[in-house]
């Protein structure tokens, strides 16, 4: 079993549940495998969190699904929060970083489950348009599930400066 490391900054660690409305706010992150040649892979998605997973979709090759089935340990940072302080040089800021395994969903009803809550998640209450995108691009996308082993969420010490 992986030891994850302790943040170094106690003070500006969130808490479980602010890690967690930051994961259900904000609307993309960065997904971090393990690319070609040894080289990290961080790319850009969308996603849906739910009860301690990330579900991503996906085309059904690409750089991307090779390094999933190359590797199943990954990472997933997400900026809830940057204002940028000009005149501190700094930032207010808020993060959240996710350790864990990732695996292409290959059970169908998991498939499609997790296909509507990614959707419902960007455009909720439009069954009908949902279910007739899913009919048009069901069987050339990809469902990715990101287990989530290790959550840690920080804030900038100005920020929770003014926050306290
Ligand atoms: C805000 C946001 C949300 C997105 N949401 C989704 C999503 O939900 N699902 C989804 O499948 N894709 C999403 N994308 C697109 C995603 O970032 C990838 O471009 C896409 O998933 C294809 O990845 P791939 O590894 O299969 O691409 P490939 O074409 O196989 O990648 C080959 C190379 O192209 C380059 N490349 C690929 N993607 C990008 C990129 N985004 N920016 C710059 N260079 C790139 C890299 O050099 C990569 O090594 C999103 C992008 C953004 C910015």
């Amino acid at each position: 079993m992986t030891q994850f490391r302790d943040m170094r900054r106690k003070r500006q660690q969130l808490s479980e549940e602010e890690n967690i409305a930051i994961l259900k706010e904000a609307t993309s992150g960065t997904l971090a495998l393990l690319g070609d040649d040894g080289y990290p892979y961080a790319v850009p998605l969308s996603y849906v969190y739910h009860e301690g997973k990330l579900y991503f979709h996906s085309a059904l090759s690409g750089h991307k699904v090779d390094a999933i089935r190359r590797c199943d340990k990954a990472s997933f940072c997400v900026i809830g929060q940057d204002d940028v302080q000009p005149k501190e040089y700094s930032t207010f800021y808020r993060s959240v970083i996710a350790f864990g395994r990732i695996h292409i969903v290959e059970d169908e009803q998991e498939k499609l489950e997790t296909a509507r809550m990614l959707g419902n998640r960007y455009n909720p209450n439009d069954d009908e348009r949902l279910q007739k995108e899913l009919e048009g691009s069901f069987s050339r996308m990809l469902m990715i599930r990101f287990d989530i082993e290790h959550l840690t969420g920080k804030e900038s010490i100005g920020l929770m400066r003014m926050r306290h």
